[in-house]
């Protein structure tokens, strides 16, 4: 083969990679955005004083206009104070093939010392965006990093699409309840997670991630307390988890003993 055509053959693999590429980056160009919780379902625990509800509605409201700048078709799961089924949730992102989910929640725990952020995936396909998430949201944050897991919460579960749910701080945690009361921080929250979507890698390309990724602990997480589950949300759990929970409660029981003081209350 000649040099003039090895180039030329060189050159069209280079173009068929880099189209692929693009292609598996313009597919994505919805965002679906599910404000955590809403009307009777208040999100946290008990007793607590700052409404998840509230902050999680917040935080996508100021998210939705970031993404719209950037040229996304944006759909919201809830734009006001409503209840919305987990199933209708599921269905509005699954309705929209070309979408990414994204879930926003604040963590809560009977330890108020309990901190940091968290984000969650549960596809393969959803672990390199929920680090891209999670590197930004950190980053823009005076928070701990409790880095990225694997966990099989119903929304997570259940979509078609690549879909995470970052955990933006503690509400019990006098601190960061502080931090998310005020405005602008709220608004950088949403400016962050507004990057890491921007700024993820392509996330077709499921064979350059492995489950071997330093940044991304992919082991299955089990849920591990109950105590705190809101009724709407454990009836969900159980309906959908509980063989699944059972098998992962079994042979997991080792690692979950040193969290189990500040689980997130999440069961969804
Ligand atoms: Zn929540």
């Amino acid at each position: 083969m000649s040099v003039r055509l090895t180039r030329y053959v060189l050159y069209c693999f280079g173009a068929i990679a880099l189209a692929s590429t693009v292609s598996a980056q313009s597919r994505f160009t919805t965002i679906v955005i599910d404000a955590g919780h809403g009307g009777f379902d208040q999100g946290g625990i008990p007793g607590q004083r700052v409404l998840e509800k509230n902050m999680t509605l917040d935080v996508a409201l100021k998210l939705k206009p970031i993404l719209e700048k950037a040229g996304y078709k944006v759909i919201m799961t809830r734009s006001t104070d409503v209840f919305v089924p987990l199933g209708t949730r599921v269905a509005i992102a699954n309705s929209y093939p070309n979408a990414i989910f994204v879930c926003i929640h604040f963590n809560s725990a009977s330890r108020s010392g309990a901190s940091g952020i968290e984000t969650y995936f549960y596809s393969t396909e959803s672990a390199p965006l929920a680090a891209s998430i999670h590197s930004a949201v950190v980053g823009g944050a005076p928070s701990e990093n409790r880095g990225v897991r694997r966990r099989g919460y119903f929304v997570l579960r259940r979509t078609t699409v690549p879909a995470v749910l970052v955990e933006c701080g503690f509400l019990t945690n006098p601190g960061e309840a502080q931090y998310a009361l005020t405005n602008s921080y709220r608004q950088k929250l949403a400016q962050e997670i507004a990057r890491g979507i921007v700024n993820r890698p392509a996330l077709a390309a499921r064979t350059a991630y492995t489950n071997r990724s330093s940044q991304v602990d992919v082991g299955l997480q089990p849920f591990l307390d109950q105590r705190f589950v809101h009724e709407s949300k454990a009836r969900h759990h159980r309906r959908h988890t509980t063989s699944k929970r059972k098998k992962a409660t079994s042979t997991e029981k080792k690692s979950s003993s040193t969290e189990k003081k500040e689980v997130s209350s999440e069961a969804q």
